[in-house]
Formats: C-alpha cells, sequence, structure tokens
C-alpha cells in the first residue's frame, strides 16, 4: 500500500550500481512505489561489479574497498549483507623497496637508511607533534620554515613517488609541481599503516553484486538488464532517476565530459600469494601503474579456517592467486569506460550547461558519479541517493497534502 500517494506512482532507475539500487530500494520499501530498474550491462552492481574465479572474488574494476565514518550508511548496508572486516593496506614500488602508502613513520626507515630516517623523524616530531598529518609542501613552500632535511624528503617523496604516478596517470608532466601543492601529498605522523582511516572497513562476505542484489530483491522493484535507457520509452512513469552519463542523456548537445580510464589485465599464478597487499603502485617501473590482488580481502575468514589437511592437499584458494595489472588510458567512447571524471575549466563549464537543462525537467532526476559528473567512493554515491530519496520523498508528501485538501494552504504557494 502507497504510503503517501492516493495512487502508487511508477518510477524508472536507469543504472544498477549502488546509486541506482539505493533509490529503488527506498522508493520501494519506505513509499511502496513500483520500480523499474534498468542496466545497459549484463550483469549488476555497475563499477562495484565482482565475481568468482578459482574461488576468489574478483572485482572487475580494480579494488574496491568498501569504508565509511558514517554509521548510518554502514548500518544501512549491514541490512543488505554481512561484512567481513577487512583494513586495507597498500604499497609502493620504490628503488627496490614496498614502502607504506600513504607515507607514515614507517615509511621513512622503508626508504632511508636508518640514521637519516631518525633524523628526520625525530625532527618531525618535534615540530608538529605525534599524529599530526603533514602536506608535504609545507618544507618547500613556507619560506618562514627551512629545514633541509625535510626539504630533501618532500624532493625525494615528489621525484621518486608522486611525479610517476602522476605522469601515468596521464597527466601534463608540466603541472606535476602545483598538483603535488594542491593534491596535499602528506606525510602521517603515526605508525597506522592503513591506507584509509575510517571508522567503518569491510567487504560485503559473498560480494557487493550479491550485496546489490539484496538490495533489490523488494517485490515493487523489477530488474531489466542488458538494456539501453535509449531504447526505452519514458511516458508512463511518473519519475526517471537517471544514473548514466548527463552529456549522453542530452546527446551531448554541449560536447562530451571527459573522463580518464583503464585496463585491467587479470592473471592467475600458482603460487599462493603474488605480493604483500591489496595493492601494490608502481610509480617509475613497468608501464603498469597498479598491481591489485584479491586474495589479500578475504584473509582473517577463508585462510585462517582452512584446516591443515585442506592446505596440505592444496586446494585451489592455497594453490592459486588472481592478480590484476592497472594500466592507466584516456576514455575512448565505445572503447572503455568513464573512470574518474577530468575536472578542468572546460568540463565544468560543458557540465554546468547540462546542470542547466537538467532543471528545466520535471520528475528527472540525475545522481551517481555519471549523473553528477563527479568522483564518489561508494559510501559518498550511497549518501547522495539517500538525501535525493529525502528530497523526493519530501515532494510527494507535500503534493499529497495538496490532493487530500484542495483548500490548504500549501495550493497556494
Ligand atoms: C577504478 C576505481 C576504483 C574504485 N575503488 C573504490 C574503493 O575502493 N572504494 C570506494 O568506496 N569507492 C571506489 N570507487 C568508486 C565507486 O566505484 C563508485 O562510488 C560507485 O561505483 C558509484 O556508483 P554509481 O551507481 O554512481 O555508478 P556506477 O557503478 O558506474 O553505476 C552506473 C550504472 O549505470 C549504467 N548505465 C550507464 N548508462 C546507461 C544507459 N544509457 N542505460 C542503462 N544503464 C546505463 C552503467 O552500466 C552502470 O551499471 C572506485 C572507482 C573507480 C573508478
Amino acid at each position: 500500500m502507497p504510503l503517501i500517494s492516493t495512487k502508487t506512482k511508477k518510477n524508472l532507475v536507469v543504472g544498477a550500481g549502488f546509486s541506482g539500487a539505493v533509490m529503488a530500494e527506498r522508493l520501494a520499501s519506505i513509499l511502496g512505489e513500483d520500480v523499474l530498474v534498468i542496466d545497459k550491462a549484463k550483469n549488476l552492481a555497475g563499477l562495484a561489479f565482482d565475481y568468482k574465479e578459482s574461488g576468489i572474488n574478483i572485482h572487475k574494476t580494480g579494488s574496491h574497498i568498501f569504508h565509511t565514518n558514517h554509521d548510518f550508511i554502514w548500518k544501512y548496508l549491514n541490512r543488505f549483507s554481512k561484512f567481513d572486516i577487512y583494513s586495507h593496506k597498500a604499497k609502493a614500488f620504490v628503488e627496490g623497496h614496498f614502502i607504506d602508502i600513504p607515507l607514515n613513520l614507517n615509511s621513512l626507515y622503508q626508504i632511508f637508511p636508518a640514521s637519516l630516517a631518525q633524523k628526520i623523524e625525530s625532527k618531525l616530531l618535534k615540530k608538529y607533534g605525534y599524529g599530526a598529518v603533514v602536506p608535504l609542501s609545507d618544507f618547500k613552500t613556507n619560506p618562514f620554515f627551512f629545514d633541509c632535511d625535510l626539504e630533501f624528503l618532500a624532493g625525494y617523496v615528489f621525484q621518486n613517488i608522486f611525479e610517476g604516478i602522476y605522469k601515468k596517470r596521464r597527466n601534463s608532466i608540466f603541472d606535476s609541481r602545483q598538483a603535488f601543492v594542491k593534491e596535499k601529498v602528506s606525510i602521517s605522523l603515526t605508525k597506522d599503516d592503513r591506507f584509509y582511516k575510517s571508522k567503518y572497513q569491510g567487504l560485503p562476505a559473498f560480494g557487493y553484486t550479491k550485496l546489490i542484489e539484496n538490495m533489490l530483491s523488494h517485490k515493487n522493484i523489477r530488474v531489466l538488464l542488458d538494456t539501453n535507457f535509449k531504447t526505452v520509452d519514458v511516458e508512463g512513469f511518473d519519475r526517471v532517476f537517471y544514473t548514466g552519463p548527463i552529456d549522453e542523456f542530452f546527446n551531448f548537445k554541449y560536447g562530451m565530459l571527459n573522463y580518464k580510464s583503464a585496463v585491467f589485465e587479470l592473471e592467475e599464478l600458482d603460487v599462493e600469494k603474488y605480493q604483500n597487499s591489496g595493492v601494490t603502485v608502481y610509480p617509475n617501473n613497468y608501464d603498469f601503474i597498479k598491481i591489485h590482488e584479491f586474495k589479500h580481502f578475504k584473509i582473517p575468514h577463508s585462510e585462517a579456517l582452512l584446516t591443515f589437511q585442506q592446505k596440505e592437499a592444496k586446494t585451489p584458494w592455497a594453490q592459486k592467486t588472481i592478480i590484476s595489472k592497472e594500466y592507466q588510458t584516456d576514455f575512448m567512447p565505445g572503447k572503455n569506460e568513464r573512470l574518474y571524471p577530468v575536472l578542468d575549466e572546460k568540463n565544468l563549464k560543458i557540465l554546468s550547461q547540462y546542470k542547466a537543462e537538467a532543471k528545466k525537467l520535471n520528475n528527472v532526476y540525475f545522481f551517481g558519479r555519471l549523473g553528477d559528473f563527479k568522483y564518489y567512493s561508494m559510501d559518498c554515491a550511497i549518501k547522495r541517493a539517500l538525501e535525493l530519496f529525502d528530497a523526493v520523498k519530501f515532494k510527494a508528501a507535500i503534493e499529497f497534502c495538496k490532493e487530500q485538501n484542495p483548500e490548504s494552504v500549501l495550493n497556494r504557494v
């Protein structure tokens, strides 16, 4: 029974990634409305799509680690799946050593001889105190503070870590010094070697695709995969929720928004483990930028639970690993995926024109990483969808009051 309408509204949700799934789930379970979810892909979950191979859960688009500081988002997601506890760690391969990134006090000892590391560490602690997060550009740009050891550290990180990554991300090397300052490349004065410091971190125990499937398992929701928005007649839908690319919706009339993309190459290897962390970044060596190894994401449960005999019997899990080499590329329509929006002046101007067009439409909502042309971590995409749902619910409540009471003061505003 619909909660705040006399007739059940019909909703079309375009995209079955996190953004679309959250919206569909809320419309169906809170408003009791009908929802058709379509996705042009053959699978659910958008960029978070994962699947099993040789018993290992593969993330198709690089590593996807869920992390959030928001209690309500963690609680919301845990209604649809159990989560495995996991703290993500990443390393960078620099001058033959694997060093913690983001940089922390351990990284100093992994990079430099102990005497130099100690000297830099004590200068940093004396000046900033334990626990501070210090942008390295401070050592180069602050005219009131000059210390040759700290300046050396900043220069080392710029040349041996940042510049290589920046170049591999297919950026113009001329901007690299400005980017080093703008991106606030920092060192954390702690021994905390986790990649994310969020309060909650983990991975859905049965994968993201299963989690999204659970979110969409509601009697009011119908899902059509392999279905492009362009082929759907929107007549008959009261609202359209669009999480595809906003420029595509308007047939690129103001031009195409630019993204960076990547290619992920899987390799199955006959070794128990290939590397010491879930992700290793290669700033200077080889032509790939990262290697992801998915087995790391499941260690506490799967490996700990293997009996000695299973390990001896060399189960597929123990015997094999799967890695994914990530190569950065430009976005080429029809050839690869839109991954990272390029937020330069040109694109932001184009975006503002599409946003102005979008405002003129009634009951068509744009959101998600492609609809907003914005990088969202998964929790931010979920938060954005939940907030949009609240606005839609509020609008529906006002319309309901007007319908129920034509004399209402609401009909005069
Ligand atoms: C390489 C990479 C790694 C990432 N790692 C992390 C991480 O570790 N942790 C984290 O929190 N976040 C991570 N993210 C971010 C995460 O992927 C996004 O937050 C999330 O995917 C956003 O979900 P979405 O639903 O907005 O978009 P998407 O997942 O892209 O979903 C959009 C859906 O719309 C569909 N669609 C598009 N056009 C049409 C059309 N015309 N018709 C029908 N369907 C259409 C697409 O097929 C897609 O399924 C990463 C992102 C990238 C690029």
